[in-house]
């Protein structure tokens, strides 16, 4: 028996995923697969040959579903061409690798025709099978509102995504390159919409007084409605520096926001985003964290999604009730991922997103971690709302810790039963311990 055939017998807990999400539909309700998923990850090489007016012009087009602008695009652009060649490029690395692994995977199960519409449709019961078929029992899915058919079982538990009440404002673009913060500062005045709409509210009250109200409400009520932590995605949009301000000097910034000028809006979303965490400390429930890597297009400041800025977070004393999970091991930033989990006792790291985008990095990023930090810090998750790269993911991740614990034995660490205890903590004990309070149960 080798460490990877034990470790197939344990059952894993997810610890971040996307399971639920609009996955298998675009903007205008057309069904998609995983390749259109690695489309949007060569989007970069099109931004980068066609200029970021053009690639502007280009995504409204496709978001509009604008065929004679698309035509257009096309015959100056060969935009089409740029894509096949990126998609050829991309076939060596791991994300290709993992995709095409998830397909073989799904495609030998006898009477599992993932692929079909039907199936697709039905999130519920691909998931079950799915899940199944890897042995993982349960879930955290971050998505907007956990849909119904997920809602009634234990298998799916809900992160809900706090960025939204950050955010109230309509920002434009940054006229920067690319369309990372704009994508993402969409999707989180879709969620503040969500949030909004589910207490009968059709827009944010314009007093910050009243606005914080609302706030405290709403976390209220998802907590009610079976959110079992949170998640802050910010580091897409601004840096994750935030600093404790004065309610003054925000309640000031807020009301110039409220005549349209934004240029001291961090005052603002400072406070509100200790407002958030205060509320949050007094049910101690997880906070999951996005540090490091975005996705492979124009649009990020990694300036400020380091995971040691997050220190005038961790420092207050209010917060210490609060689980931390540093989520994505964040790459390219892993040790200080590590140093922040080694200093606080409630801050933790998953490596969601790495097992599907990194092979040997991420071996040696758990040699690292695992020799260095406690064995309750580190956490498995996916970080997938597709299928193929959830069995994927959770595959490459079982394999990239049996390959760290061999390591580990060989350098004469974790023997026999402490490798396999070690094991089940990243796998699933170490979430399970974290979110224990709400009855998640593998
Ligand atoms: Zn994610």
């Amino acid at each position: 028996m080798t460490i990877l055939d034990d470790l197939q017998a344990i059952p894993v807990v997810d610890h971040h995923c996307h399971i639920g999400m609009d996955t298998y539909q675009d903007s205008q309700g057309r069904l998609r697969d995983a390749d259109s998923h690695e489309k949007a990850y060569a989007r970069g090489y099109v931004e980068g040959r066609i200029g970021p007016d053009a690639y502007t012009r280009w995504l409204d087009a496709e978001r509009r579903r604008d065929a004679a602008e698309l035509a257009d695009l096309e015959e100056t652009y060969g935009i089409s061409g740029m894509l096949q060649r990126a998609l050829r490029y991309r076939e060596t690395t791991v994300f290709a690798a993992s995709l095409a692994d998830g397909h073989r995977f799904l495609d030998a199960q006898v009477g599992f025709d993932y692929r079909s519409p039907r199936a697709r449709s039905d999130v519920r019961a691909l998931f079950d099978q799915t899940l199944d078929l890897v042995n993982c029992p349960v879930v955290l899915t971050d998505v907007r509102a956990l849909p119904e058919e997920l809602a009634d079982s234990p298998r799916y538990r809900w992160v809900m995504r706090i960025d939204g009440y950050l955010y109230p404002f309509p920002l434009g673009r940054t006229g920067r390159r690319g369309e990372e913060v704009e994508s993402f500062t969409a999707r989180f005045r879709a969620d503040l919409q969500a949030r909004l709409d589910e207490l009968g509210l059709d827009h944010a009250p314009t007093s910050f007084a009243a606005y914080l109200e609302f706030l405290t409400s709403s976390i209220k009520h998802v907590v009610a409605n079976g959110a079992v932590g949170f998640k802050i995605a910010s580091a897409y949009t601004r840096s994750l520096a935030f600093v404790p301000r004065g309610y003054r000097e925000a309640e000031s910034a807020w009301n110039r926001a409220v005549a349209g000028s934004f240029e001291d809006r961090a005052l603002y979303e400072d406070y509100i985003a200790f407002h958030v965490l205060r509320q949050i400390a007094t049910w101690r429930l997880p906070v999951q964290i996005h540090v490091g890597s975005g996705h492979g297009e124009p649009g990020m400041a990694y300036a400020g999604a380091r995971p040691r800025l997050l220190q005038s977070v961790f420092d207050q004393r209010e917060l210490f009730g609060i689980p931390f999970v540093l989520i994505h091991g964040g790459y390219p930033y892993c040790g200080e991922t590590a140093i922040m989990a080694h200093t606080y006792g409630n801050v933790y790291l998953d490596f969601s997103w790495m097992p599907y985008l990194h092979r040997t990095h991420l071996v040696s990023r758990l040699n690292e971690w695992l020799e260095f930090l406690p064995a309750n810090k580190v956490i498995f998750g996916t970080d997938t709302g597709l299928p193929e790269m959830h069995v994927a993911a959770v595959r490459n991740g079982r394999w990239a810790v049996a390959r760290a614990l061999e390591r580990g034995r060989s350098n004469n660490l974790w023997a026999g039963e402490q490798a396999i205890w070690l094991a089940e903590r990243v796998l699933k004990d170490n979430a399970l311990e974290i979110y224990s309070e709400l009855g998640v149960a593998a």
